[in-house]
């Protein structure tokens, strides 16, 4: 049945690209209708049946040919992704289209190894007869809710996983990135994806609700906290297993013993690339008292040297924001921190003289945890710093918002980052780094509290595409089952000795479990 859209939610009929860096509006689709989602779904359902019954040399063949493309039209589909979500084109290249190869290629060459049916040797002697499998089925069809920041990595690393599993995809884009989804589909037919196995519907999250509630086995979602709320709200209605990849606040540890040239500029990297609209950017620094003072000089006169512009331009390095609203709220975080008292040391203003959504990268010092810089996500270009007396206190600010997605600690000493590593409640830890671990392929990645449950990426992320069956063979029929009918006295006495057997530590009560044991496996019942 189709569910209605709950009231009062505005659904938005149409949805365009909009370049970021010139805000010049260059497409406009038609968004896809609550029917139009349920019909997708419903396609994807009956071409999966045959996709997922297909052995992985004939499911790999569009598969590879996609990665070829890919490979080919490399500079292309960089471009076009700038063109729509405004990322300098390095980026684009790198986080995008380079990450997005990588897993493709690690999946194809795993995948097989991974979804293999297993014999799984039992335990227990009563059991020793038997044969067992585990075995990884497709779930049927997954429904993938992506955001904006990383309109290509995001949206096709999760469908590679679920469809090498033999899953077909329903794939909601960001209402900001359509064109970019579609790319992925053009793509995938032009490798020969059979029809119906992949769809893209696209529209605002009215059409993420319709995906939300449609007949499908998973969703993989990723998006705000907010958003990952509601879906998972819709999702437990019908038992619907998710992966939430949601929102982060993560945490920087410089300890006093770090490498200051190192730290300052991995600090400004991690915040600043893709404009600071990343979910595992830097988004709070915490620095030890003894090298704060050096730490923030540092990091000042670096950022002062970033080169803002649009993301076409090879030079720039800090494009656009996405969209005004974005840049508002950003905004009302960075004025909420300045009436509290915090100092802005540099950039946190508009440049209107780039493009409507240029905003300069800000550093922020003399914040505290009542202020919304260090409590929200901040989802744009601005950095906290914050001078701590020891380990212990950055550890506890680390850990103080509900967010865990990943952290990073700053220290030549690595034998005790590792222990600290262990104290911060995040789904990642990077030593001496921040963010690249997710675009590493085997990689699990994903968040601890409010940051989000389940994997994508990695093994993990493809078992997250799959269903465990257990298969159980007892190729011996005409011995009975010890544990049938019927029930007695002797059996109990039995099973009392053979359990002695089994777990005692006495060496002479196991030796008198023995006869007990045999006898219960020749046991003959009535049944
Ligand atoms: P968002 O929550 O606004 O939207 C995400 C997606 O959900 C979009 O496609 C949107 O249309 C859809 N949506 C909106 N309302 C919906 C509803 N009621 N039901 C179903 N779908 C709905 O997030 P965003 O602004 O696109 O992305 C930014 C957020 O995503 C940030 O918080 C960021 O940290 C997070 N993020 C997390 C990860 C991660 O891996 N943990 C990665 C990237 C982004």
């Amino acid at each position: 049945m189709i569910q209605p859209f709950p009231t009062g939610v505005q659904v938005q009929t149409k949805v365009q690209s909009i370049d970021p860096a010139t805000g010049e509006v260059w497409q406009e689709y038609d968004s896809a209708t609550p029917q139009q989602v349920h019909d997708a779904v419903a396609k994807a359902r009956a071409a999966q049946q045959s996709w997922g019954a297909l052995p992985f040399k004939d499911r790999f063949v569009p598969l590879r040919k996609l990665f070829n493309l890919l490979f080919e039209r490399r500079m292309e589909v960089a471009a076009l992704i700038t063109r729509e979500n405004g990322k300098p084109a390095a980026e684009a290249l790198v986080a995008e289209v380079i990450v997005s190869l990588d897993l493709l290629k690690y999946y194809l060459r795993y995948a097989p190894v991974w979804l293999r049916t297993k014999r799984l040797p039992h335990e227990n002697i009563a059991l020793k007869m038997r044969r067992g499998y585990v075995a990884r089925e497709p779930l049927g069809v997954v429904g993938i809710i992506a955001p904006w920041n990383y309109p290509l990595m995001l949206p096709l690393g999760g469908t590679i996983a679920a469809l090498i599993a033999g899953n077909a995809v329903v794939l909601k884009p960001s209402e900001f990135t359509p064109a970019v989804a579609l790319e992925i589909e053009k793509l995938f037919r032009e490798a020969g994806l059979p029809d119906g196995v992949f769809h893209v519907v696209v529209g605002d999250g009215s059409t993420g609700a319709a995906l939300a509630t449609s007949d499908i086995n998973k969703i993989v979602f990723t998006g705000s906290i907010a958003t990952g709320k509601k879906v998972a709200a819709a999702a437990a209605e019908k038992l619907v297993p998710v992966v939430m990849e949601l929102g982060g606040s993560d945490p920087m540890l410089v300890l006093r013993d770090a490498d200051l040239e190192h730290a300052t500029s991995g600090a400004i990297w991690a915040r600043f690339m893709n404009c600071g609209q990343s979910c595992v950017a830097v988004k709070r620094v915490f620095v030890e008292q003894g090298i704060y003072d050096s730490f923030v000089t540092k990091v000042v006169e670096k950022v002062k040297r970033l080169r803002l512009g649009p993301g076409s331009h090879p030079d720039s390095e800090v494009g656009p924001m996405i969209r005004e609203r974005q840049i508002a709220v950003l905004e009302s975080q960075l004025n909420d921190a300045i009436v509290k008292g915090a100092t802005v040391l540099c950039g946190g203003k508009r440049r209107p003289d780039l493009g409507p959504l240029f905003f300069e990268p800000a550093v922020v010092v003399k914040v505290n945890p009542t202020m919304k810089v260090l409590q929200e996500e901040t989802f744009g270009p601005l950095l906290p710093i914050v001078p701590v007396r020891n380990v212990d206190e950055a550890i506890d600010l680390a850990n103080s918002t509900p967010h865990g997605l990943s952290a990073s600690i700053w220290t030549s000493d690595v034998k005790r980052a590792r222990e600290l590593a262990q104290r911060i409640e995040t789904g990642a830890v990077l030593i001496n780094d921040a963010v690249s671990h997710v675009g590493a392929c085997e990689v699990p990645h994903g968040g601890a509290k409010a940051s989000g449950y389940g994997r994508t990426h990695g093994r993990d992320g493809l078992m997250e595409m799959t269903r465990t069956k257990y298969v159980d063979l007892e190729p011996k029929t005409f011995v009975r089952r010890p544990w049938w009918f019927s029930y007695n006295q002797k059996l109990l006495a039995q099973l009392n000795r053979f359990a002695e057997f089994q777990f005692s530590r006495s060496l002479l009560e196991r030796l008198r479990g023995v006869p007990a044991t045999v006898g219960l496996l020749r046991r003959k019942t009535w049944l």
